[in-house]
């Protein structure tokens, strides 16, 4: 017998949410969006040439990344393009956090980036969120190879303060430190907190986003960097020549093109996600106020409540943390659907 298995890179794989494939199955475990892509995304795919399938994608994405550059007032050469944040993350693990110093990130957050690390042989440690579930900045200060968090973080949906953002990159010049930003699209607040403002400030900071959650383009994996220039060239010379089929780029280009459509959805979670906290507020459930498109709360008996609402069609997440679920906010009927199985199960 060979000893071929000894060589073998082995690794934890990262859980999903399951992908029920019964039809009536409402899935509010991913985080993805109840409301549909811009309606300039379905034109654009009917218009799509199918003749342009023979050939390789456009390597440069460029009119995705031109548009998301202009938007944002950056460079083009400050925008990368990958197969969701999840690829993005990977070039950037892979680029970034080649120290013998583990990186850091919180004990409760995206479970990816334990997989990523391991999978990449980087060492980590994790640094444990307070009794109110927020990412102590304080934590992340000291000699690290790389910072990672997201911002609001998941599973929480806690939004972190920009002023507690930039004291932890200013405590962590001589790394990178990846600011994940997956779901700060969803936040209404006036003044968002992205690290976009600080971009211009500080050479090793690393924004990632996605078009999977607000733009409702989960199954069209695109994700997308935002760096300094010089960052941004690092990741140039290690990513892969085709990442992102046409498909993806033509739907993508659509749905960020249509900002006020993106509003429109954002508003309609916020609405949603204010219904289910007054109604946790009402039967005393404890939760974390989300500014993302979930809430993470804990009942007594999670399990119960989440087989209660499966048997109705609603699957929601758990497995986060012992007695917690995590919901993703459904549209308005389920909601309401939903809300009166949560008040009989409470009863
Ligand atoms: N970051 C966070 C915090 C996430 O929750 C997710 C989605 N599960 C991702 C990144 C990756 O999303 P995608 O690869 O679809 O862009």
């Amino acid at each position: 017998m060979g000893n071929w298995e000894s060589y073998v890179r082995k690794v934890v794989p990262y859980v999903p949410g399951e992908q029920p494939q019964e039809q009536r199955m409402i899935k509010l475990n991913t985080n993805e969006n109840p409301y549909p892509p811009a309606p300039g995304v379905i034109r654009a795919l009917k218009e799509f040439d199918t003749d342009r399938l023979r050939l390789y994608p456009e390597p440069a994405c460029k009119v995705l990344v031109d548009a998301i550059a202009e938007y944002y007032g950056l460079k083009s050469s400050q925008v990368f393009v990958g197969v969701g944040s999840d690829d993005v993350l990977a070039m950037i693990f892979m680029t970034f956090f080649n120290s013998k110093t583990p990186i850091w990130f919180p004990d409760i957050t995206y479970s990816f980036y334990d997989v990523w690390a391991d999978m990449l042989r980087i060492p980590y440690e994790v640094k444990p969120l307070d009794d109110n579930f927020q990412i102590v900045k304080e934590d992340y200060y000291g000699e690290n190879g790389g910072v990672v968090f997201p911002n609001p973080n998941a599973p929480t949906g806690i939004l972190m303060p920009l002023s507690e953002i930039e004291d932890i990159i200013k405590h962590n010049q001589d790394v990178i430190v990846v600011v994940d930003e997956a779901y700060i699209d969803f936040v209404t607040a006036v003044a968002v907190p992205t690290a976009r403002a600080l971009l211009d400030e500080f050479p090793n900071v690393a924004i990632m986003r996605t078009f999977s959650k607000a733009y409702g383009l989960a199954n069209y994996r695109v994700g997308y960097m935002m760096t300094p220039v010089e960052l941004a060239n690092y990741i140039q010379t290690i990513r892969l020549p085709y990442n992102l089929n046409t498909l993806s780029q033509v739907a993508a280009e659509a749905a960020f093109e249509d900002q006020a459509f993106l509003r429109r959805t954002v508003s309609q979670n916020a609405e949603e996600r204010a219904k289910w906290e007054s109604l946790f507020d009402e039967l005393n459930i404890h939760y974390y106020k989300s500014e993302a498109n979930f809430i993470f709360f804990t009942v007594p008996d999670a399990e119960g409540l989440a087989d209660a609402w499966l048997k109705e069609g609603y699957q929601v997440r758990r497995g986060q943390r012992d007695g917690w679920l995590r919901l993703t906010i459904p549209m308005a009927q389920d909601g309401a659907v939903m809300r009166g199985i949560l008040k009989e199960f409470m009863n």
